[in-house]
This record gives structure tokens, C-alpha cells and sequence, in this order.
């Protein structure tokens, strides 16, 4: 069995599988994919100590200093189940969606997230080229240029508050009759000179010149489409954990996000977790590798706390 098995290899689990290689225990690392959201994002900027970098190379660079530890890889898996030991530092039990299944004292969780997707023609093709889903990941690209924002709930809204120091114009697209973001935000944004607020505006699709986007077009609540022209388009519809597999196993907020405590502790013992899988405010690569580096450190003081068998 392992002492360390690390599930996702984005930036959280990445780091926790060096920091936990680095500590001398036996880790494992699920891998289905290196640099998870990472290997989707075209320039990064806010990686800090980078100044300027591409989510691929960023990817390949996480997977080679993986590589270069001692961390049995399990690559194209995914984790499907899993089984809490049963007694004090007892083995969890981890089921793959092969069948197969892996033995740890301590597992570490950080299986991150997915953007909820509007799911409109454009939204494919013009990802990373005008289709945005982080504010304050690519925000400072739109510097003087107008954008939309859909969504009216607190992401959203907040997106157009940050957004609007920044860009030339805000418009932002609420599906239904009224925003549903808290009421300080909602005066906070319709204070601000260079926002407008659309409701009852169903996305239908992002149009572009085949290199970038140029607009967008919503229909109203009667059914007549409108165009609005934009250089981007910020997707604030919710941030989907990948936690689906662990219902009933661990405790996740009302979000699904896994709960943990300020040492990426879960509600099973031995069992941690980090990144944007989590309940930690902010999902960022810098957090979520700060997490994971966390996550590895508490599982460490939890197995040299073992009792001697
Ligand atoms: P993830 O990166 O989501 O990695 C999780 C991994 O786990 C994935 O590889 C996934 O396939 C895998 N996985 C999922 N389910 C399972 C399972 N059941 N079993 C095993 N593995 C599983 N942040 C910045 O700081 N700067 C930026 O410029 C930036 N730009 C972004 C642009 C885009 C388009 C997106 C989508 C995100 C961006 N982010 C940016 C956010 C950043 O990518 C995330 O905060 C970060 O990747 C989270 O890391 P993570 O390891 O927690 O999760």
C-alpha cells in the first residue's frame, strides 16, 4: 500500500505528490491528465515569479518535476470510489473506474473543478480566444475593451465589478428576471458609470472573425434577438467540483465542494484535500499548489502520529 496516494494531477495534486515524494513516503498519483485546468488556459500572467507563460508548457513543466521523484504514476484513471478505512490508521480504499482498486494510509484529494459551459454555438471554438471563465486570470487582457458577463448570481456580479476597473465597458447578461447576486453587490454594481444590466437575456451565441470574438447575441424574453459587440465574453455561471464520486463517503458543502479544515483536513481522518475540489475561497494555480504543498504536510504529521503496529 501506499502512505501517500494523491488523486489528480493538476497544480494541488502535483505538489502534493512532490512534497510527499520529497518527505520519503511511498505516494502514488492518480494522473489522468498532468496540469488538469491548466493544460485549457492559452496565456497565464499571475503565476507568480513567471511573468508570462502557456498553460501547456506550464503542464509539461509540472509533469517533468513530477516525474523527477520517486511517485508511482497511475496514468488515463480516474477515481470512481472511496471506501474510508475502516479503523484508526486502518487503509482507505480507493476504486478506479477500471475496477482495480489502491491501498493508502492517507489519500489526498484534488480532483478540482470544471466551469459550468453556456453550452451555445462559439463557446468551443473561441475558448481562450476571447471565451473567458476567470476574471482574474485574464481580466488585465481586456484592459480599454469592452466585455459581456453572463451570469447574475454573486460570481457573476463580482466578475462585473472587477472587470469594470479594468475595461473600456461592462455589459452584463442575467437569463432571468432579476440578478440573484446579494443585494451590496447588486448597489455596488449598478453604481458603476461603465456597466449595463441586461435581464431576462438568454445567450445564444458567441460570435467571432474566426480568430477572436466580436460579439454576442441574446434573445429577450419574447423571443427577439439582440446582438451587443464585444472582445470577450467572461462564462460566470458556476464552478462545478469534480466531487461527484464522493458523495455519501466525506462531508462537501452545499456546493459539493469538499469541506476541509485550515490543515486540508476532510471529515475522515487520514483522508485530505486541496485545491479548487475544496471549499478554499479563491481557486487560483498559485492557491491551489499552496494547498496541495499543505495537504502533503498535514498528511505527513497524521502517519508519524501513527501508532507503531
Ligand atoms: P485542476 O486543475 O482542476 O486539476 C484536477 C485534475 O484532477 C484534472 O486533471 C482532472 O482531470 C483530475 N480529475 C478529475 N476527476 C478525477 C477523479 N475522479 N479521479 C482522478 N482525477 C480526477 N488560474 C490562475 O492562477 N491563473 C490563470 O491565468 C488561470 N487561467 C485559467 C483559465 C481557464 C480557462 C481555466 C479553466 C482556469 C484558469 N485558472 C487560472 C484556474 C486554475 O487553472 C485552477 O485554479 C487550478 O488549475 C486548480 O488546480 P487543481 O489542481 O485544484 O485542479
Amino acid at each position: 500500500p501506499f502512505d501517500v496516494l494523491v488523486l489528480g494531477a493538476g497544480p494541488a495534486g502535483d505538489a502534493a505528490a512532490i512534497y510527499s515524494a520529497r518527505k520519503g513516503l511511498r505516494t502514488g498519483l492518480v494522473a489522468e491528465r498532468f496540469g488538469g485546468q491548466v493544460m485549457d488556459t492559452a496565456g497565464i500572467e499571475n503565476f507568480i515569479s513567471v511573468q508570462e507563460t502557456e498553460g501547456p508548457k506550464l503542464s509539461a513543466a509540472l509533469e517533468a518535476h513530477v516525474r523527477q521523484y520517486d511517485v508511482q504514476i497511475i496514468p488515463s484513471q480516474l477515481a470512481a470510489k472511496l471506501i474510508p478505512a475502516t479503523e484508526t490508521a486502518g487503509l482507505h480504499q480507493i476504486v478506479l473506474e477500471s475496477g482495480a482498486t489502491l491501498r493508502s494510509k492517507t489519500v489526498i484529494i484534488a480532483t478540482g473543478a470544471r466551469w459550468r459551459h453556456l453550452g451555445v454555438p462559439g463557446e468551443d471554438e473561441y475558448r481562450t480566444k476571447g471565451v473567458a471563465y476567470c476574471p482574474h486570470c485574464d481580466g488585465p487582457f481586456y484592459k480599454g475593451r469592452p466585455v459581456v458577463v453572463t451570469g447574475g448570481g454573486n460570481s457573476g456580479v463580482e466578475a462585473a465589478i472587477d472587470l469594470a476597473g479594468i475595461v473600456s465597458h461592462v455589459t452584463l447578461l442575467q437569463r432571468g428576471a432579476h440578478l440573484k447576486a446579494d443585494k451590496v453587490l447588486q448597489d455596488k454594481l449598478l453604481s458603476l458609470p461603465n456597466v449595463t444590466v441586461l435581464t431576462n437575456a438568454l445567450t445564444t451565441e458567441i460570435e467571432g472573425n474566426g480568430k477572436e470574438v466580436t460579439g454576442l447575441t441574446y434573445s429577450d424574453g419574447d423571443g427577439g434577438l439582440h446582438q451587443v459587440k464585444t472582445d470577450g465574453v467572461f462564462v460566470q455561471i458556476g464552478l462545478l467540483p469534480n466531487t461527484e464520486w464522493l458523495k455519501g463517503a466525506l462531508k462537501l458543502s452545499p456546493y459539493g465542494e469538499i469541506v476541509i479544515n485550515d490543515h486540508c483536513a476532510t471529515s475522515v481522518p487520514g483522508v485530505f484535500a486541496a485545491g479548487d475540489a475544496t471549499t478554499v475561497p479563491y481557486k487560483q494555480i498559485v492557491i491551489a499548489m499552496g494547498e496541495g504543498a499543505k495537504a502533503s504536510l498535514a498528511a505527513f504529521d497524521y502517519l508519524i502520529r501513527l501508532p507503531v503496529t
